[in-house]
């Protein structure tokens, strides 16, 4: 039960301040319960809190101020305060940060209000001028959702008369604002599939786990197109007969739209979104709706696990290996781990779906950690892809070619059936490379150490580490010759281009990220090619997630060695996981579809393991070596990852952090570097990295923060701790 301070009586409030403690106040008049959001004064400001427990007393009481007033927002749970404890802990992340990764809906603070919303309306404006025309787009892109003034006015980069403008003209239209809606009810009966026996028998054994109503992980194992998504909607159902709230995570927002259709399809109403591309006005009513219940299900990204849940019974992270499911930036954590955390403390069941889990959640299941549940076949008529390899070693291609003449011939077959291929390459832009051809200089970016990207689309040189771009210059930077710059390499638009000259009847679709302004317009694009309104689809690992393309029976892998090049111990089970993924996409309806891999290392044994499918072994041989080399799983690392304007200063605090090792050494942890991390220069910053390497069970984080705790961090010295890093 949670607690109640009586007026007048010290409480702790933590705030999203970046203080590292809580800090105390008098309780206001009528009290507040430990949990309640408040507004504090802080100096002459007022700021948002909650309140974290009884006051710890260690200030000079007589300065002690009292909470201004508790806000008429649900109180934060025993159960997500707990989360954040331990997230926190985990992650070495201070508490005021983890709070604000769950108060990330804006204007909580404020009173329902009457405040104006604003959509595309229907006249025609008069003149159009630049400011217009981008109010116009915003609103255009939104798709029927609306904003607030505010909001419009920023993201068109505006000032609110240009929008006052456009409402007295009839080209947008001003509403009052809805209250606070819930969501319609979902309906757990509206409309199941009869299920095959396979999915029927995980399906019970996931409503069985539902009602037991305690904590269990569950590894939902099956290939693409197996009936995953049907037999975990079925647990989405068996958490909503019972009452309880569920989240579906995603790792691309791109897939949310498909995804609602079906969830559409299946309980009769659609459920609520929580991603980026949500408005703010539609996130505040998110986070309410599912702090009161309101919303019986949430599918949204990684930083929907933070939500204030009344009661989170399941959670599904679906394709759970995407790296994406890693936040690299700000707070360090992994959602899928931080999922099974959450769910350990508020009695819920959490499932990982994947065709090709992660080496963690594989491991897990095989100590038994993780309930496991396999799905062996693909639903209906549909088979898995044969597949097979090109060996690109005979095939002679003329340079600047790519695809071989045996792949070609197979598209061309495709193609005089009425049947759709596809061409996959894991690289974005037109070219990887831009070499000087006078002086051999390699255009890279000016902030960090990694090379320019032609993208021809976008008539620019783009960094795709920190996102620089510049025009593409005439003369080589370096020696000045003009017209010397040559392009090296394939990337996703350049093999659009040979595509273009080899198959000139057929029409392509392009998918990269980059070609999209909006998840919309991707959204349009990929229903476009499901009806069969494209014959080559060409793309980068976007496509390789979750789409369902039923004309697709060929898929091309233009360079499945890509991935094996470097030194991550990574790479092999990355490798395997995206070709199989890409691989799977093709022959999900009832004709059956081939895989070809364009190799120049058949032998590879990660090549050769693809290609049999014979995943147990693999999993297997892959887990062998992460025990022999004690890596994760079976071992535990942290990276340490210190930044500076100045390389030398980043090496010195490595080098003085290696020498004064007693906390690690305690619990005999060993650490390797410093050296350059893999990317060594980012956003005009050099990257030192430490790897810490520890036994499986030993108290890692408090070592850590023991053994960084002795080091101050000066002018420019930046640190991070990464645990659990995703590259090493
Ligand atoms: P996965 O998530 O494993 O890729 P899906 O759940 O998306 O597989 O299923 C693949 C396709 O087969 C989907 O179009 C789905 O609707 C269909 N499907 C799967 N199981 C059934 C079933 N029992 N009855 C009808 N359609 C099904
Ligand atoms: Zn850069």
């Amino acid at each position: 039960m949670d607690a109640f301070f009586e007026e007048g009586s010290l409480v702790a409030i933590l705030t999203t301040q970046p203080l590292d403690r809580t800090l105390d106040y008098k309780a206001p008049a009528g009290g507040c319960f430990q949990g309640a959001y408040v507004e504090v004064p802080l100096g002459p400001r007022k700021i948002m809190g909650v309140v974290w427990g009884p006051g710890k007393g260690d200030f000079d009481i007589s300065r002690v101020r009292s909470v201004n007033r508790v806000l008429d927002v649900t109180p934060m749970q025993g159960e997500l305060r707990d989360f954040l404890c331990r997230a926190g802990d985990y992650t070495l992340t201070p508490m005021s940060a983890m709070l604000r990764l769950a108060t990330r809906a804006p204007g909580l603070s404020e009173a329902p209000s009457l405040r104006k919303i604003y959509r595309l309306g229907i006249g025609e404006p008069d003149r159009m001028t630049d400011p217009r025309r981008r109010v116009l787009e915003v609103l255009r892109d939104m798709g029927g959702l609306s904003l607030t003034l505010g909001e419009l006015a920023e993201a068109a980069g505006v000032t609110s008369s240009v929008i006052k403008g456009l409402v007295k003209q009839g080209a947008v239209s001003e509403e009052e604002a809805p209250r606070d809606t819930a969501f319609a009810r979902l309906d757990p009966d509206y409309g199941g599939k009869a299920l095959t026996d396979d999915q029927e028998t995980a399906a019970q054994v996931l409503r069985a786990a539902i009602a037991s109503g305690r904590y269990g992980t569950t590894l939902l194992k099956g290939v693409t197109g197996s009936g995953k998504t049907e037999v975990y909607l079925e647990a989405v159902a068996a958490t909503l007969r019972k009452g309880r709230q569920a989240l579906v995570l995603l790792p691309e927002i791109a897939l949310t739209a498909e995804f609602l259709t079906r969830v559409e399809a299946r309980f009769g109403a659609r459920p609520a979104e929580w991603h980026s591309g949500v408005t703010m006005t539609e996130r505040r009513r998110v986070w309410k709706q599912v702090s009161q219940g309101g919303a019986q299900l949430v599918v949204g990204a990684r930083s929907a696990l933070f939500l204030p849940f009344r009661d989170l019974g399941l959670t599904i992270v679906d394709e759970e290996h995407d790296t994406s499911y890693k936040q690299e930036e700000g707070v360090l954590y992994n959602a899928r781990d931080m999922a099974v955390l959450r769910a350990s403390i508020g009695a819920g069941q959490v499932v990982l779906a994947s065709a090709t889990p992660s080496l963690e959640s594989w491991a897990n299941a095989d100590a038994g950690k993780y309930r496991r549940l396999n799905l062996t076949s693909r639903f209906g008529a549909s088979v898995m892809p044969e597949m097979r390899a090109i060996d690109m070693r005979g095939q002679d291609l003329p340079s600047n070619r790519w695809v071989s003449p045996a792949l070609a011939a197979q598209v061309r077959a495709r193609l005089e059936q009425g049947e759709q291929a596809m061409l996959f390459i894991n690289r974005r832009g037109y070219a990887p490379v831009t070499i000087c051809r006078a002086c051999g200089h390699q255009v890279g970016c000016p902030h960090c150490d990694a090379r320019m990207v032609e993208h021809r689309f976008l008539q620019r040189l783009v960094c795709h580490q920190c996102g620089e771009t510049t025009p593409k210059p005439a003369a080589c930077p370096e020696c000045h010759a003009e017209d010397k710059l040559a392009a090296v390499g394939p990337g996703v638009e350049r093999l659009a281009e040979e595509a273009a000259e080899l198959f000139p009847e057929a029409r392509l679709a392009v998918l990269s990220s980059d070609l999209f302004g909006s998840a919309r317009a991707l959204k349009d694009e990929i229903e476009k090619i499901a009806r069969g309104g494209a014959d080559i689809i060409i793309g980068t690992q976007l496509v390789a997630k979750g789409h369902n393309f039923p004309l697709l029976t060929l898929v091309g892998v233009i360079d499945s060695d890509l991935g094996l090049q470097g030194s991550d111990l990574r790479a092999a089970e990355r490798t395997f996981q995206l070709m199989r993924q890409v691989a799977g996409r093709a022959g999900r309806a009832e004709k059956p579809g081939t895989a070809l891999m364009q190799t120049y290392q058949p032998e590879h044994p990660v090549i050769r393991a693809i290609l049999s499918g014979d995943e147990e072994n693999f999993w297997k041989a892959e887990a062998e070596e992460r025990r022999a080399a004690g890596m994760p799983p079976y071992g535990r690392l942290a990276a340490v990852i210190l930044s500076s304007t100045e390389a030398q200063e980043a090496f010195d605090l490595g080098n003085a952090m290696a020498r004064q090792d007693a906390p690690l050494r305690k619990i005999g942890a060993q650490i390797y570097g410093p050296a350059p991390a893999p990317i060594a220069r980012v956003r005009g910053r050099h990257r030192v990295r430490l790897l810490v390497k520890a036994a499986k069970g030993v108290a890692l984080q408090p070592a850590l923060s023991a053994w960084a705790a002795q080091f101050r961090l000066r002018g420019e010295l930046r640190m991070a701790i990464d645990i659990d890093p995703q590259s090493f």
